[in-house]
């Protein structure tokens, strides 16, 4: 079973000509199987750990680890880290001109796979996928992110979850801008790819709606860029019941 282990994290930003650290020490284990929940106001640093663990570089690790199975997933470039199984949803936020959705899976899986998938079957696996997320087939024809709408954008993501099979699964904010139908339909493709029991699920969250679709076994809060409480599921009701003010320090959330 894959493990990915977060140790000690700090993180920085640039921003004024002025170094700021974002993240002050995030500690925090997903196993392949498991389904964690961070939870916590905004500006607390949440996209700023899912940033992180994507490489993105406006974001300066400055002490900690990250492992998957021991690898040094720091050291990784961004397409290392998809090949080693970590499925980062803002991996690909950019329009990718000229790429439609459809080729841009192809190339992604073979990626990761280390083969291309046989194109008949897999025009069948993206039809199949594409059904179960309630997504036009013309849909795949599309260049991607050109003129997605939110709700295009998350059913993408999940679509992409489906497909490439990844060992762990990193989602920020999966559930913003979603109206009551959509979060549904998103919320039953992350349960099914979490039923195969072969992906370990890491949803970051401001709100505990998505949490109604889909359980978490572990939450866990943050605030000011680290873990302070976690939990089971109940800790979720707690949140939805009273707030993260009891975490904000002088109760004035950032
Ligand atoms: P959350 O996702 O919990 O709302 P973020 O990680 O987006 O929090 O932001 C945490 C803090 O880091 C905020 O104060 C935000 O302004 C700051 N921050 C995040 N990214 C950058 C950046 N690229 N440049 C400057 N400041 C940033
Ligand atoms: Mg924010
Ligand atoms: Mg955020």
């Amino acid at each position: 079973m894959a493990t990915l282990e977060i140790r000690d994290l700090h993180v920085t930003v640039e921003a004024d000509n002025t170094t700021k650290e974002i993240l002050k020490g995030v500690d925090l284990t997903v196993k392949q199987g498991e389904t964690h929940a961070i939870m916590g106001p905004n500006g607390s640093g949440k996209s700023t750990l899912a940033y992180a663990l994507a490489g993105h570089p406006k974001y300066t690790v400055s002490s900690g680890t990250v492992t998957l199975d021991g690898e040094n997933v720091l050291e990784m470039s961004v397409d290392e880290r998809a090949r080693a199984g970590l499925f980062l949803a803002m991996q690909y936020p950019v329009e990718v001109p000229g790429v439609s959705v459809s080729n841009f899976l192809r190339t992604s899986a073979t990626a990761i796979r280390g083969e291309a998938p046989k194109l008949r079957h897999w025009v069948k696996e993206v039809k199949e996928a594409m059904e179960r997320l309630h997504m036009d087939p013309s849909f795949a024809e599309r260049n991607v992110n050109e003129g997605f709408s939110g709700g295009e954008k998350k059913r993408h993501e999940i679509l992409q979850l489906e497909l490439l099979k990844p060992k762990i699964a990193i989602l920020d904010e999966t559930d913003s801008g979603l109206d009551v139908d959509a979060l549904r339909v998103v919320s039953e493709g992350v349960n099914r790819v979490r039923e195969s029991g072969n992906v370990g699920t890491l949803l970051i969250t401001h709100y505990t709606r998505i949490l109604r679709y889909i359980k978490p076994d572990h939450v866990h809060v943050f605030a000011d860029g680290r873990i302070v409480e976690s939990g089971g599921a109940e800790l979720a009701d707690k949140l939805e019941n009273e707030g993260y003010e009891a975490y904000v320090k002088g109760g004035a959330s950032a």
